[in-house]
């Protein structure tokens, strides 16, 4: 069994992995215990207002690669411990009966040699799955370098599967983490999305990868821009049909010189979100949202910021807009674009309509016209500043998950 000390070690050196959130995956119990959610686990919650939460740990600290910005890395002194798949696997049932958790988030340093530390993760999911006939939720961290069998073998007993991608550039992954590269990040998870189609029914009943792969992205570590990382996100979920990237602004964890100082605002990741949600819900493309040596303005949100390099196309009438044009207006979101095209069906809509709709007229009201009405700013000038006004407002008060469940929202998930 393991002991406190280790364990935790091992979850102290799990927290800085984002990339588990929402497992969106549905396996039914068959006979053993536990089950998949689709609502997801960490930090979720379950369409009847459970919050699902993941046992994350590492298998090990005791890295062989030596990533500038990890505190597990090769040079680091700090204590090295290793749990046993035995342990893992009898720690997350225990867990699991105790009702303490719902699923596992397992990821690893790379103990000796990628192999090495992938069997181990392999058996550890394997006996979950096969010994304690486990169905719960189970995310697996892949090894940069291991045997695409071993990754194929993983992909078996797991749920999701993600390798962070880290650096956006193939330049500031040879500087800050040299034993990892590109090619050993991007590769199994092509493999894995080649696999995900070939595997296609095996997947649908829950034996191959159901919730499909994730990825994280540092924010801030590297000069890389935001129009570079929104274009990569792009290129990933065209490519690998990636089910999220995740980004993590930067924080000094450990001194060095190749590193910045100072922490990255969360501001910049909460943009990066918001961007992420355009590419996937909105049909924006990533060279629409940001040009590629720039970064994401922080004074607006992204939408907004492109509706003002693009006011040729407003206001809109949002009587006759078609839906991929709603959703382009500030302030519109997925929900309200599709109440508004089932309510115009039926009676010409105005702003008291779209206020009960839960159009944030603030931002809208410059970009529409509702039945020939506008009420919005005449000049760019001035619907800018209107805009930059209400950020700030919103920026300076406390989140209140009750009285503005929009604004609450969109901060949780990035929606616009
Ligand atoms: S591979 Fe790199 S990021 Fe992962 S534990 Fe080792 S040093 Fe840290």
């Amino acid at each position: 069994m393991i002991d406190e000390r280790r364990l935790k070690i091992l979850t102290e050196g799990a927290k800085y992995d984002v990339s588990c959130s929402s497992s969106g995956s549905k396996r039914k119990n068959t006979g053993g215990i536990g089950n998949g959610y689709v609502a997801g686990c960490c930090h979720s919650f379950t369409p009847d207002g459970r919050c699902i939460s993941l046992l994350k740990i590492l298998m090990s600290n005791d890295c062989a690669y030596n990533c500038k910005y990890c505190p597990n890395r090769l040079g680091a002194d700090v204590p090295r411990v290793s749990a046993t798949p035995e342990e893992i696997a009898e720690l997350t049932i225990d867990f699991y009966k105790r009702n303490y958790i719902e699923g596992l988030f397992l990821s690893s340093a790379v103990e000796k040699s990628p192999n090495y530390t992938m069997e181990r993760l392999v058996r550890t999911v394997k006996l979950l799955r096969t010994q304690y006939r486990f169905h719960g939720y189970i995310h697996l961290k892949g090894i940069p370098r291991a045997d695409g069998e071993l990754v194929r073998e993983a992909a078996k007993y797991a749920d999701r599967m993600s390798y962070n991608i880290e650096f956006p550039s193939e330049r500031s992954l040879k500087l800050l983490a040299p034993q990892k590269s590109k090619e050993s990040l991007l590769l199994p998870m092509k493999k894995l999305a080649e696999d995900s189609l070939l595997f296609r029914e095996e997947k649908r009943k829950g034996l191959f990868l159901p919730a499909g792969q994730t990825t994280q992205m540092i924010v801030g570590a590297s000069p890389e821009t935001d129009g570079q990382i929104v274009r990569l996100t792009q290129s990933l979920y065209r490519a690998m049909g990636l089910k999220r990237v995740y980004y993590s602004s930067y924080v000094p964890v450990v001194h060095d010189s190749l590193l910045p100082d100072l922490p990255v605002g969360q501001l910049r990741e909460h943009r990066l979100y918001q961007a992420d949600w355009l590419l996937r819900f909105y049909g924006f493309t990533a060279e629409e949202i940001a040009p590629e040596n720039e970064n994401l303005p922080l004074d607006l949100d992204p939408k907004c910021a492109w509706a003002l390099r693009n006011m040729q196309y407003f206001p809109v009438e949002v009587n006759r807009a078609p839906l991929e044009v709603l959703l382009r207006v500030p302030g519109i979101g997925g929900r309200s674009a599709q109440k508004i095209l089932e309510a115009r069906k039926y009676t010409k809509l105005n702003f008291e309509h779209l206020k009960k709709m839960r159009v944030v007229l603030k931002r809208a009201r410059h970009f529409i016209t509702a039945n020939g009405k506008f009420y919005g700013a005449e000049t760019v000038t001035a619907v800018r500043g209107a805009l930059t006004a209400g950020e700030q407002m919103q920026n300076a008060v406390q989140l209140s998950l009750f009285s503005d469940p929009q604004t609450a929202l969109s901060a949780l998930t990035g929606e616009l």
